[in-house]
Parts: C-alpha cells; sequence; structure tokens
C-alpha cells in the first residue's frame, strides 16, 4: 500500500525542481504543544476584538474586509507583508492572489504549510491602488501587528519586501543589498527578504535561489531552537 502524499509536498518538489535541485530529503514536521496554542489563541482573538470595525486610518474607507492574519496561533515562524492587495480584500485572508500562492510555494519549499506558519501584514486594510502604505496608516495599525507577535511568540520573522522590513527595523531598508540578512525585531530574529509579488517580476532563478537560502537558513535557525 502506498502513503498518500502530504499536502504541499508536490508544490514543494517543483518549487525545488525549479531551482534545479532534484534530490532531497523530507523535513519532519514538529507538530507544536496544544498548550501553549490554547494561550495564543485566546490573546490573538483578544487583538482582534480590540481591532473591532476599526476606523483608526483612512484606509479603513475604502476598504471591504479587515485582514487580520492567517494561520497557527502558536507558530514558530511568522512571515510580515505589506498590505492587503485586491484579492486579500476580497476573501479576508493576507496572500491569497497571485503573490499568495508564490509564498505558499516558498513555504512549501522548506517543507512547512501556511496552516504551520503565520502570515500577517504591516497594514490590515487595501491601500487604494496598492499603493505603499502611509505613516499614519502604518502607525495607527502597528500596535496591532506587535501585539500579533507577542500573542504568536514565533521563534523567527520573516520580512518580505522593503516596506516590511523598513518598518520593522524603523530604517530605510534597499531590499536588493538587504535581503538575505538576519537582523531583529524586539529580540526575535528577523530574515529580511525579497517580497514574493518581486519575485514574479524578477522571475530569475537566482532571486528564486536566493529567497530558497533566505528561508532554508530561517528554517535551520526555528529547528535549532526546538519545538518546545
Ligand atoms: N501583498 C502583501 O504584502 N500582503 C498581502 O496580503 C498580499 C499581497
Amino acid at each position: 500500500m502506498t502513503d498518500p502524499v502530504r499536502p504541499g509536498v508536490l508544490e514543494q518538489i517543483r518549487f525545488l525542481h525549479e531551482l534545479g535541485i532534484d534530490a532531497l530529503r523530507l523535513p519532519v514536521i514538529a507538530v507544536p504543544a496544544g498548550k501553549h496554542e490554547t494561550a495564543t489563541v485566546g490573546s490573538l482573538e483578544a487583538v482582534r476584538r480590540d481591532m473591532g470595525e476599526c476606523t483608526r486610518c483612512p484606509l479603513s474607507e475604502g476598504r471591504r474586509t479587515i485582514v487580520f492574519g492567517v494561520g497557527s496561533p502558536s507558530a514558530r515562524l511568522m512571515f510580515i507583508g505589506e498590505g492587503p492587495g485586491e484579492e486579500e480584500d476580497r476573501q479576508g485572508e493576507p496572500f491569497v492572489g497571485r503573490a499568495g500562492k508564490l509564498l505558499d510555494r516558498m513555504i512549501a519549499a522548506i517543507g512547512l504549510s501556511r496552516e504551520q506558519v503565520y502570515i500577517a501584514n504591516i497594514v490590515k486594510c487595501r491601500p487604494p491602488g496598492n499603493r505603499d502604505p502611509h505613516e499614519d496608516e502604518i502607525a495607527a495599525c502597528f500596535g496591532f501587528l506587535v501585539a500579533q507577535i507577542e500573542g504568536i511568540q514565533p521563534r523567527a520573522l520573516v520580512a518580505l519586501g522593503k516596506v516590511a522590513a523598513s518598518v520593522l527595523l524603523q530604517e530605510p531598508i534597499a531590499i536588493t543589498r538587504a535581503r538575505g540578512q538576519m537582523r531583529a525585531f524586539r529580540g526575535i530574529p528577523l530574515m529580511l527578504t525579497y517580497h514574493p509579488a518581486y519575485l514574479l517580476r524578477q522571475y530569475t532563478r537566482e532571486n528564486r535561489q536566493a529567497v530558497y537560502d533566505d528561508l532554508r537558513q530561517v528554517k535551520a535557525l526555528v529547528d535549532q531552537a526546538g519545538s518546545g
């Protein structure tokens, strides 16, 4: 009898194949401890309740849905993007459009799934025309992201692109120069890498390999930190 294929494995193999990698060892997935999960589900729900039907910044005027975040409340790895796009605004979930599909493959390439990590954005409402969020919008929303991070207590963070990296580090980041750097946000290791939308626009073998290297590095760090 053959074993069923774990969801995401085929995606992982396809992405690795695109990188030119033909042989791989599949990682063992650690299941997070239930106790931690119960504690953090509660705190994430409290953060969401606090946010309410937020009107703290002008982005609330044009949004359809608040895109709070998705994934495991006890995730050991958390991805932070910029802000919802059109599809995310419609569905109420981060990274569900084209860039999101690529992010799923990037996550699968390191042996994880969307359900095992946590994904959120710097701002929770769609900026019109997908422009970068403004300072006042970021300031109004940032406390909620910090509260999400505090609730989840991930072992490491990944900043997807220039906006997330610059906001988290409070300094202007040129992502083409800074990607691959392991920095820290409030004591939590923070990997800087390309935004999947940038990767879609510049879909070169070199860029794909760079993102894969960044994610492998951060995954190794998370694994080293143990499962407790
Ligand atoms: N880009 C982002 O930064 N976040 C999303 O949720 C979708 C696209």
